[in-house]
Order: C-alpha cells, then sequence, then structure tokens
C-alpha cells in the first residue's frame, strides 16, 4: 500500500476551558478538507501549507494575521515562517509590520532572495518591492480574536500548517501575532527555522505556545534529530521534544506529518485548536 497524502493545522496552543472554540474547529476542519482536495489532485505540500496559513490569518478567528494583538506600543509585529522539506529551503518574516499575509511574505524571502529571514524595515520594503498585499489602516484591518480572553496577560496564539503530498514532499508553515503584551520588537518562535517550524525529508513540525520555552529547546529540529539519531517514531519524537520544552517551564504543542503519512498532534496546554486529514480517513479535530 502507498503512504497516504496527509495535512493537519493548528489554530494555537492558547484556548481556555472558560470559552467556546467551536467556530474555530469546525474552521478548521473545513481547511482539512480543502488541504485534503488539493493534495489528492496532487498540488504540492509546500503550496497547500502556505494556502492554508493564508486562510487561517485571513479569517480573523486566531492570533496571527487579522486577528493579532498590537504589543504593548499598539504596534502590530507578526512573525512568519515556511519551509519546504524536499529542497531543504526556508523562508521568514520577523516583527513585520503593514502586511495582510506575513506567511506569503515568509514564502517571497523563500523564492526571491538568497536568505532565510528578513526583519525590520528591510523586510517591509522588500514586501512593499514584491507587491504583496499592505494594510493602510491597521485599527481598521485588524479585529484581535484574543480579545475577551479572561488572562490576556498570559494569552497567545498562532495558526500553522504540515502536509505530506503525492509525492512524499513534506511542508510546514507558521505565522503568529506572538504573545498579548509583547515587548517592541520581540520575536517568537515561529519564525525561527528549527524553533518553530521545521520541514526535511523525515518530518515536518508546526509548533504553538510560549515561543521563549520552543526557542531554548530548539523544539522542531529536535524532533527531526530523535527520528534521524534516536529511532524514534513520530510519536515519541514530538512527545520527547514537547517534555523537554515542558521541563524547561513552558507549555504549548505541536502539529507534525512524517514521510509516511503518519500524523501526531500532541500538546501540554490546556487545550490546542487543530484537525487533521490522512487519506480517505475521517478528519480528526478537537480543541482540549
Ligand atoms: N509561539 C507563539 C509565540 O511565542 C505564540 C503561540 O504559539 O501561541 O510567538
Amino acid at each position: 500500500m502507498t503512504d497516504p497524502i496527509a495535512i493537519a493545522l493548528h489554530g494555537g496552543a492558547g484556548p481556555r476551558r472558560t470559552l467556546n472554540y467551536d467556530r474555530q474547529e469546525a474552521h478548521l476542519r473545513g481547511l482539512a478538507e480543502q488541504g485534503r482536495a488539493r493534495l489528492k489532485a496532487g498540488d504540492a505540500a509546500l503550496d497547500v501549507v502556505v494556502d492554508m496559513v493564508r486562510a487561517l490569518e485571513a479569517s480573523g478567528l486566531y492570533v496571527a494575521g487579522k486577528g493579532s494583538s498590537p504589543n504593548k506600543a499598539g504596534i502590530y509585529e507578526l512573525d512568519a515562517s515556511v519551509m519546504d522539506g524536499a529542497l531543504r529551503r526556508a523562508g521568514a518574516v520577523a516583527a513585520l509590520t503593514g502586511f495582510e499575509s506575513p506567511v506569503d511574505c515568509a514564502r517571497a524571502v523563500m523564492d526571491k532572495t538568497l536568505h532565510v529571514m528578513l526583519a525590520g524595515q528591510g523586510a517591509a520594503d522588500f514586501c512593499v518591492a514584491q507587491g504583496l498585499k499592505r494594510i493602510d489602516d491597521p485599527a481598521a484591518y485588524y479585529t484581535p480574536a484574543a480579545t475577551g480572553a479572561p488572562d490576556a496577560e498570559l494569552g497567545h496564539g498562532t495558526v500553522g500548517a504540515v502536509a505530506r503530498d503525492a509525492q512524499g514532499r513534506l511542508a510546514a508553515a507558521t505565522s503568529t501575532g506572538g504573545v498579548l503584551n509583547k515587548v517592541p520588537g520581540r520575536v517568537g518562535d515561529s519564525p525561527l527555522i528549527g524553533a518553530g517550524t521545521w520541514a526535511d525529508e523525515r518530518v515536518a513540525i508546526s509548533c504553538t505556545g510560549q515561543g521563549e520555552f520552543f526557542i531554548r529547546a530548539a523544539a522542531a529540529a529536535d524532533v527531526s534529530a530523535r527520528m534521524r539519531y534516536g529511532g524514534e517514531t513520530l510519536e515519541q519524537a514530538t512527545a520527547g521534544a514537547l517534555a523537554d520544552m515542558k521541563r524547561q517551564g513552558g507549555d504549548g504543542g505541536m502539529i507534525a506529518v512524517d514521510a509516511h503519512g503518519a500524523v501526531a498532534m500532541p500538546f501540554m496546554s490546556e487545550g490546542m485548536k487543530r484537525a487533521c486529514a490522512v487519506g480517505d480517513d475521517p478528519v480528526v479535530s478537537g480543541v482540549f
């Protein structure tokens, strides 16, 4: 039997049991079906994960893209990254202001430059030159999804997608508004290749949670290393990488797909909005 196509999505590891996430879960399920259809039609994992993350950003339902919250200075600084496992290419933007789809900006960095990450004014100038969609009036555009969260001080959220296509290629993409009330200039794990996002020929991963801890654990790259050097299964490797992150004092989760189409969506936080579709199996989703 050939290995199946697979897609997994997350909408962040910030949910609180006191709130209802039915809309987000239904949205993630719909995108998992869309992603599955695209992969079945032969589309590349890379294109599908970027398109799914762009849709998550545009929905305003998560702390990413339109649903992001401003930093302490009232500025919307967003992070995103993408990685193409088959060719080991990557692109990222950090603390980017003024663009609708940070993941499109990350893809442009990967496709159109010799670099992996752009930040600051240079990133913005590059995105303008690429004709990427700008936000003229941030106050009118953003609709912070985390407004009303009981403990906004600690709140955070992110979106991500990982996929295996019919040719066995793996890809991952992650986009975030970061943690609420962050200090201006703060960059989390999401745009850092190997911390919040990773894809190679073995596995693709997108993380969510308190980014500082994922950075200190090199969490996404650790999953691949555990599989490569330790011979661990996807399930063991994701659980082991998360446990190491948690030992440092953090919380959160991750979605991952391996070269055989196995999917893992573990989390050590209260919840993680998530959905996946593998081959022709029914969509699996959850929040808590
Ligand atoms: N990891 C993200 C960050 O620290 C936040 C999140 O995933 O909720 O920026």
